[in-house]
Parts: C-alpha cells; sequence; structure tokens
C-alpha cells in the first residue's frame, strides 16, 4: 500500500499551512480599499538648473570654438547643443547668455536631455547672431575627435538615446555574458570559465571608464579627475583580456606549443602597462595610448595570420579567433579609421566590437563546456561499465541497487534481486582455457540481459558472478523469470560450438520486506540463497526462505535439471 502520511510529511504540510495562513493574514486587506491606492517613486528634485554653472578654474587653459549662426540669424525656435567624444575633462556649452558646463564621467552635472554626451536647449531671439561656443580640453588620443550637433531638440535627442541605448546594452551583454561564465564554472570547475568572468569585468570596466557611464547615474568608480588615466589603464587590461581570449581559446597555442612563452608574455606585458599607468606624467598618456593600441594591433594582425596558418594545418577551432580579431584590425584600416561614421561613432564601434569579441569567446567557452561534459561522460561511462560484458560493474550495480530500493521504498512496489553464479566455472577455465572462460562469461551476461526490461539491470558484480535487478516484480514472478533465465543459460552452450562445454548457474533470489532498513539486506540474503543453492546440488533457483541447510563443504557435483 503507498504510504501517503508519514509523521515527516504531516509535519511539513502542517508548517506549509501555518506559513500560508501567516502570509495571508498580512496581505489581507483592512477595510480601507476603497482610498486610491498608488506607489510614488522618488522625491521631485528638479529645480530648473539641472546643470551646473561654469567653473573658471576647471577651464583655465582650454580653447573655445565658436560656430556661427546660420546666415540670417537664429529663426527664433529651440536650437539642441550636444557634444561627444569627449571623455576628459570639462565641457562647456553656451549660446548667447546661456553657458552651462559638464563631464562625462559625472551625469550629475549634466542636464538630463543628454546622456551620452554634454548639452543644452536655447532658444536663441529670432535674427540674433550669437554664435554656439563649445570648450573642451585637447584629447590625449588625436583619433578621438570631439563632435558637435546642432539642430532640433528631437533629433538631437533621439540620437542621443541611441548612443545611450548601444553604450548600456554593451555593458548589459558584458554583465551577462560574466554571469554566465560563473555559471559555467559552478557547473564545470573548470578554470578556464572564471578567466571568463574576469575577461568580461575587465571589458566591461573599460567600456564604462570610455563611454561615460561609470559617471551614470551617479559616479560608481572613483575616476574624479584622472578620466584620461583610468581610460589609459583600462584600455592596458582591456587588450591584455583581447591577447588571452585569442591566445588561450584558439587552440593555436596547442598547434604550435612554441608560441606558449608569447602568449603569456603579451598578456602579461598589458597588464604590467595597465598597473604602470598611475605613474605615468600626464604629458605620456598619448604616448602610452598610441603604443598599447599599436603593439595590441600588431600582436592581433600576428595572431590573426597564424590562425590562417592553424586552418590551413587543419586546425578549425582558429576560425574563433578569426571571427573575433576581424574587427579589431577593420577598425584600424586607415580609410575606415578616418571615415566620418567612425569617427562619429568611435565609442559605440569600440563597444560593438569588444561585445562581439565576447560573444565569440561565450561560444568557445559554450564548445568546452560540451568537451567537458562528453569527457566526464565518457570517464564515467568507462569508469560504471565492465570492459568484457560491457554490463554494469559492481560500483554502478550497488549504485543502481540504492536507487531501485529507494524507488521502490517511495512507490511502494515489489523489488526482487537474483545473485547468479556460474557453477563450476574455475573448471571450464581450467578445461577449456581462459578465452572460452570469457566467452563463456559475455554469453552468460548476454543471455541474463534479454530476460529484463533495462540492460542497466542485470550487473556484473565481478568474476563469474551477476546480479539481476527485477524492479516491480514480486517473490513468486521473480523466481519464474530468473528460473527462466536459468534454463537460457545452459541453452547458450549449445551456441558456443564449445564440445563438452557444460554450462550451468546457481542462482538466489530475494524480495524487499517491509522491515529491510538498507539495500544491503536483500543482497546479503540474496547471496546467501545462491550459496544455499550451490549446496543443494547447484543448478537451481532458490530463494531465500526456501528450506535448506548449509552443509560445511560444496558438494563438486551436478544435480540433473
Ligand atoms: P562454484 O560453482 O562453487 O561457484 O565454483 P567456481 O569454480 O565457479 O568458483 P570459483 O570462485 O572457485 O572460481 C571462479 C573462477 O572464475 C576463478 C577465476 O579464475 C575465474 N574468473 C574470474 N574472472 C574471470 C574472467 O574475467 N575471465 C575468466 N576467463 N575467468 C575468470
Ligand atoms: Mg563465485
Ligand atoms: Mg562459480
Amino acid at each position: 500500500m503507498i504510504r501517503l502520511w508519514t509523521p515527516r510529511r504531516a509535519w511539513r504540510c502542517l508548517l506549509a499551512g501555518l506559513l500560508l495562513v501567516a502570509v495571508s493574514a498580512a496581505a489581507a486587506d483592512d477595510g480601507s480599499a476603497q482610498a486610491p491606492r498608488f506607489l510614488l517613486g522618488g522625491a521631485a528634485t528638479h529645480d530648473g538648473t539641472p546643470m551646473r554653472a561654469c567653473d573658471p578654474e576647471a577651464l583655465a587653459g582650454v580653447q573655445t570654438v565658436e560656430i556661427p549662426a546660420p546666415a540670417g540669424g537664429w529663426p527664433g525656435a529651440p536650437q539642441a547643443i550636444s557634444v561627444f567624444n569627449v571623455f576628459a575633462g570639462e565641457v562647456m556649452v553656451g549660446l548667447g547668455d546661456r553657458v552651462v558646463c559638464g563631464r562625462m564621467h559625472d551625469a550629475r552635472t549634466r542636464d538630463s536631455r543628454f546622456r551620452a554626451g554634454v548639452g543644452l536647449v536655447v532658444v536663441p531671439p529670432a535674427g540674433t547672431d550669437d554664435p554656439v561656443r563649445v570648450a573642451w580640453r585637447a584629447p590625449v588620443q588625436p583619433q578621438w575627435i570631439p563632435t558637435i550637433r546642432i539642430g532640433g531638440p528631437s533629433p538631437v535627442q533621439q540620437e542621443d538615446t541611441l548612443r545611450l541605448v548601444v553604450r548600456t546594452a554593451c555593458l548589459a551583454i558584458a554583465l551577462a555574458l560574466a554571469f554566465s561564465a560563473l555559471m559555467g564554472y559552478i557547473g564545470a570547475r573548470d578554470r578556464t570559465f572564471l578567466a571568463h568572468v574576469a575577461m568580461c569585468l575587465v571589458l566591461l570596466l573599460w567600456q564604462a571608464t570610455l563611454n561615460g557611464l561609470s559617471g551614470y547615474p551617479v559616479p560608481w568608480l572613483p575616476v574624479g579627475d584622472h578620466e584620461t588615466r583610468w581610460q589609459v589603464a583600462f584600455t592596458a587590461f582591456a587588450f591584455a583580456a583581447l591577447q588571452y581570449g585569442l591566445w588561450s581559446q584558439s587552440g593555436v597555442v596547442g598547434l604550435w606549443p612554441a608560441l606558449r612563452h608569447g602568449a603569456h608574455w603579451s598578456v602579461r606585458g598589458f597588464v604590467i602597462a595597465g598597473l604602470l599607468v598611475p605613474l605615468l606624467p600626464y604629458a605620456a598618456l598619448g604616448a602610452a595610448w598610441w603604443i598599447l593600441d599599436h603593439a595590441s594591433l600588431l600582436l592581433t594582425v600576428a595572431l590573426t595570420l597564424i590562425a590562417v596558418l592553424s586552418i590551413r594545418r587543419g586546425d578549425r577551432r582558429a576560425f574563433a579567433l578569426i571571427a573575433a580579431a576581424a574587427p579589431v584590425i577593420i577598425l584600424f584600416i586607415p580609410p575606415i579609421a578616418t571615415s566620418r561614421i567612425v569617427v562619429e561613432y568611435r565609442v559605440e564601434l569600440i563597444q560593438l566590437v569588444a561585445t562581439w569579441f565576447l560573444i565569440v569567446m561565450a561560444y568557445t567557452l559554450t564548445n568546452r563546456y560540451g568537451q567537458l561534459r562528453a569527457q566526464r561522460d565518457a570517464m564515467r561511462q568507462l569508469a560504471d561499465t565492465d570492459s568484457l560484458t560491457g554490463l554494469p560493474n559492481r560500483r554502478a550495480g550497488l549504485a543502481q541497487l540504492d536507487r531501485c530500493f529507494a524507488e521502490a521504498r517511495r512507490t511502494a512496489m515489489p523489488l526482487s534481486l537474483g545473485f547468479v553464479d556460474i557453477d563450476l566455472f574455475k573448471r571450464i577455465n581450467d578445461t577449456h582455457g581462459h578465452d572460452v572462460g570469457d566467452r563463456v562469461l559475455v554469453a552468460v551476461a548476454e543471455a541474463l540481459a534479454t530476460g529484463v526490461r533495462r540492460r542497466d539491470d542485470v550487473v556484473r558484480m565481478g568474476g563469474e558472478e551477476f546480479l539481476v535487478l527485477l524492479p516491480g516484480v514480486d517473490a513468486q514472478h521473480a523466481r519464474e523469470r530468473l528460473d527462466a533465465m536459468r534454463h537460457r543459460i545452459a541453452e547458450t552452450a549449445a551456441t558456443l560450438g564449445v564440445p563438452e562445454l557444460q554450462l550451468t548457474a546457481s542462482i538466489g533470489v530475494t524480495t524487499l520486506q517491509a522491515d529491510d532498513e538498507q539495500a544491503v539486506a536483500l543482497l546479503r540474503r540474496a547471496d546467501d540463497a545462491m550459496y544455499r543453492a550451490k549446496h543443494a546440488g547447484r543448478n537451481r533457483v532458490m530463494a531465500d526462505r526456501d528450506p535448506g541447510v548449509m552443509p560445511h563443504a560444496c558438494p563438486d557435483t551436478l544435480s540433473a535439471d
């Protein structure tokens, strides 16, 4: 009978019931439901001056650019002015007597209508011809060309939003990939996954210092006044991650082990360079950045060429390297690097390239995960299988018996067990040779396996002993099934083509009893019954409850069937 109620289950149900009552009481309506209900998030803090006034000290020594009003003066409509691709220091934007300042790495200082750049919306009186005045500190990298967009507020803001979405999405993807690699590590316990987590996080921080999101919505990295230093240091770390990814997961080092040292040093070199950045004078940062950029490009090109060679040698893994490296190289090709779109969308393109790189790395990581699992499955299969008969071995068999035992207890279904021992097997070996002995073992394994539902239910316990698991089979049917198996074993002798081969087996059978606490109790009874079958003359099935005495010595003769 299925036992629906055990004291433990009753306790659990009682606790669950109490918890439900407590939760419902806490959530119960107090009768004042007629009153309007709403949630209010945050507090209104807008004081009409979202942007900061300019700090004359911060603007000392900065060059001001003046963009003249259109011919005939301003039309009298609102104008939006947005300045982006300036990633360090104060940015000043002014028209007429409206002059404001902001910093990319502190969103609190910027107009909330512009998140990817520093901007301002003004309505210059119709007919006036005041110029737009913009000021910034000269960027340390000549490729970082400050860009100004002037126009109707709606299109300028839409473009700003698009930039912000791309910038944020790339960070979100890096974060998601870091989490997924962490899950991979928890599943596989392979250090490559941790390296991938580090790679994702470094590229995330690099992007955040480049795109200004380190200051959004409030500064969450201590960038302060050292934006350029952070950018150069994180560029070095990002290049270390790039080189690590390209070297380690492309399989190139596996093909040419001599390259291993080069791989290690290129990664270490970038890490050391990044660590040294705080010590460099400000004037040297531009040169340091230029050197990092070009060293990384050179190594990436060299690696891509090596990858092409390794593909020609038949290593398909190197395709991943080319896929990851190609966009990095393309961004540096001179006509592309200086094209207007690349200058204007420099940050977004760099972020998309970094994201693509992380996605390719995640792909190679997934492949690695698959390989690790396949290897682990193969090893487990090997560890659990008897090599001669292909049956589960003793270790796997005992685990299977434990599972059947637990299942039988849970479902209150019967479970029977047969312990099979080939009779006088030593004599078979001695008379016909070990080869024949082995063939007999394989034939007996087949004969037993045809009598069960799943092949996993027959186990080679060692030597010439087998275990037959019969879940759901009661004592009477188990005895019949095992007797049929005994007949089948005797019949297989004829199929082996060995003259005068006598092949029989003694089988002990038992069935789960109410007071059995562990599976091993069944095993012991089945084993005892098998021994009693031997002592009773061999070639028979004997149940644990069958009457019989245990003589001191086992007769060496076979009883007639
Ligand atoms: P009994 O009827 O009492 O079980 O006698 P027996 O000869 O079958 O039992 P015993 O334990 O004396 O002999 C088992 C033999 O099985 C001894 C060992 O050499 C042989 N054996 C164990 N594993 C293998 C194997 O993988 N291949 C072969 N060919 N023989 C094996
Ligand atoms: Mg034996
Ligand atoms: Mg034997």
